[in-house]
């Protein structure tokens, strides 16, 4: 191990050389005559102690100590004065100014080596403590560090799972979870303060026909966009969350009146009544909202949610795309569907639907040239009940395949009858529903078979299908259809111009036939809005090469102006009102002389 090394600062050579022959042996020395030359020393060596003299010529040690303790690198170099003095307050002096010790002269060896050696331990050891406290210091920063960094990603972890858990991914708004938070919070400040707030349930019309049809990515797609634009379409204070599926709900606070929500209903639906643009196609969908109000539409949370939701299935019921406010008559009329829904599964065992046929008249010879078939329920307790509603009903569930599959069945095996009779010529039209061709359905199995099993001509079969059908546009709606066209069945756009159609779906289906809805027949006298709108679409029917049906028609007038403008075919109660198999018959033996 090396020498330390002491710097001594006296002017007297002989003390000098004293004090080098008592500490030679321990330490390494150098020697400084005045301040200057100690200033000097303290530059070129590593000092473990400066023995300081006091008295000297120039700069006394005082001065030179001050001038060594204010220079930052030896600030901690002990330094022990060298006196011939033993005076007090030269000593406090001298302990002021940051010395450590005094010798004083005469020295005695062993007394000069014990202080040197003492101080030089101390500063050696106080060394070390200082840098022990440096080394704690920083490995307590540094494990603040680390503690600080665990803590922000325990709290990202925390946040990422808080909104997991609260919001929805898909469309980022807030889910069923916060949804219920925050309709509970709403619901006690609004029966604390004795104020209102309503609720809307908002449900995609025809989503599940978009996620069926052009599968879930587009579905997710389509849900997002309808998350952004509902939220454009509120205030800030109000609440929109993704409950389910394709169901929204709004809460809606600080209302002046309950029919203020009417407002921000129509709003809501005008907005997603704009087509979607996703990966350019454009999807139309609609909403349907039911709407229910504190206080009056519910004594709870879960009662409040039940009634919005009544609301809206009422709305879905009576056509869709559009608002209602709960009423107490929607739980009568929802245990009746309900009910109702039950009733038709036994319906469809105990032989209570049946058929009636209306017949369509070539409007050039004025002659039955087919009928279309048209469901009937004779209820045993509510009597006849409209096919509207029994559809609607029975494609809540897959009833409607099973409806539907009776449909077809019945009018199939009725129109062989009639073949068989010798009235070769007729057609069918039968009525489908959208989800009759869900894959599911098996439609065109099951035409197959029956065309087979009661060896009818393909052609004299005429499916309807509805507007609906063709925006949704997908490949497994159009090759389903095309298969149909293959097998020689045709087919028809019934209640034509209600509903979205344009052009561009006319000519990639494969279409045959329109039929113009009863609505515009209804009102086609001459000068009126309808009149043009039926003569522009026989034109269009007339361009694309498809056959126009005119529905709804009740008196002469309609009809001559539908012959005067071209139109193909006719069916209305002018000719025939829907009738049994065997009034058709009759009908139909009495052919070439009734309508004239
Ligand atoms: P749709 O297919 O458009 O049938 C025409 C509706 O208009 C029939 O009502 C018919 O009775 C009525 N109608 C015919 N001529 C006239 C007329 O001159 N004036 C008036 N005011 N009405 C006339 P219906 O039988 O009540 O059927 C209603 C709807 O129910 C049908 O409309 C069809 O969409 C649906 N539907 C009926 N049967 C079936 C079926 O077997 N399957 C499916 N999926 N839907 C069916
Ligand atoms: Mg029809
Ligand atoms: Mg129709």
């Amino acid at each position: 191990m090396s020498k330390d090394t002491i710097l001594i600062v006296d002017d007297e050579r002989f003390f000098c050389n004293l004090l080098q022959n008592i500490l030679q042996d321990l330490y390494q020395i150098v020697i400084a005559k005045n301040g200057k030359e100690a200033i000097e020393l303290l530059t070129k060596h590593d000092i473990a102690l400066i023995l300081l003299d006091i008295v000297m010529p120039d700069l006394n040690g005082y001065e030179i100590c001050k001038t060594i303790k204010q220079t930052e690198l030896y600030r901690k170099t002990p330094i022990i004065f060298l006196t011939v003095k033993n005076e007090t307050e030269d000593e406090i002096k001298g302990f002021n100014l940051g010395a450590v010790d005094y010798i004083i002269k005469p020295i005695s060896p062993p007394v000069v080596k014990a202080r040197v050696g003492t101080q030089i331990a101390l500063s050696k050891a106080n060394k070390k403590l200082q840098q022990h406290s440096l080394e704690l210091e920083q490995l307590v920063a540094h494990r603040t560090e680390e503690l600080t960094r665990e803590i922000t990603e325990k709290q990202k972890v925390y946040e990422k799972l808080h909104y997991l858990a609260n919001y929805d991914q898909l469309t980022q708004l807030p889910n069923r979870n916060l949804f219920n938070e925050r309709l509970a919070y709403v619901y006690k400040l609004a029966k604390r303060n004795n104020s209102s707030f309503s609720l809307l349930l908002i449900d995609l019309d025809r989503f599940k026909h978009v996620n069926d049809s052009l599968g879930h990515h587009i579905g997710d797609l389509l849900l997002e966009q309808v998350g952004q634009r509902l939220s454009t379409c509120l205030r800030g204070v109000d609440t929109v969350a993704r409950i389910g599926g394709d169901e929204f709900t709004v809460t809606l606070t600080e209302l002046h009146k309950k029919e203020d929500a009417a407002i921000v209903a129509e709003k809501i639906i005008k907005e997603l009544s704009h087509p979607f643009e996703i990966h350019g196609q454009l999807i139309h969908i609609g909403c349907s909202i039911g709407i229910s109000s504190y206080p009056n539409d519910g004594e709870n949370l879960h009662a409040m949610l039940k009634n919005a939701d009544m609301a809206m299935y009422e709305v879905k019921e009576k056509g869709k795309n559009a608002y209602a406010f709960f009423s107490s008559d929607m739980t009568e009329h929802a245990n009746q569907r309900m009910e109702l829904e039950k009733d038709l599964y036994s319906a469809l065992l105990n032989n209570e639907l049946y058929l009636n046929y209306q017949p369509i008249i070539n409007l050039q010879d004025e002659t039955i040239c087919g009928v279309e078939a048209l469901l009937r329920w004779s209820h045993p307790k509510h009597g006849q009940v409209s096919p509207d509603k029994i559809i609607s009903i029975a494609e809540e569930s897959d009833l409607i395949l099973k409806v539907g599959k009776w449909v077809l069945t019945t009018a199939c095996k009725q129109i062989s009858s009639w073949h068989e009779q010798g009235f070769s010529d007729l057609h069918i039209a039968i009525n489908m529903s959208t989800r009759q061709f869900e894959e599911k359905a098996d439609s065109v199995t099951l035409l197959k078979k029956l065309i087979q099993q009661n060896q009818l001509p393909e052609h004299i079969i005429q499916l309807e299908i509805t507007e609906n059908l063709m925006l949704e546009d997908s490949k497994l709606i159009l090759n389903g259809l095309s298969e149909l066209k293959n097998l020689g069945i045709s087919l028809s756009v019934d209640d034509f111009g209600t509903g979205y159609s344009s052009l561009s779906y006319l000519r990639r289906f494969p279409i045959d036939t329109l039929k113009i809805d009863q609505s515009f027949i209804r009102d086609s006298n001459q000068g009126s809005g309808e009149d043009t709108l039926v003569k522009a679409i026989l034109a269009m029917g007339q361009s694309l090469n498809m056959k126009v049906i005119a529905e709804g028609v009740e008196t002469k007038e309609q009809l001559m102006f539908l012959q005067a403008h071209g139109c193909n075919y006719a069916q209305g109660y002018y000719f025939s009102k829907p009738v049994s198999a065997n009034e058709i018959e009759i009908l139909l033996n009495q052919q070439g002389n009734i309508f004239l």
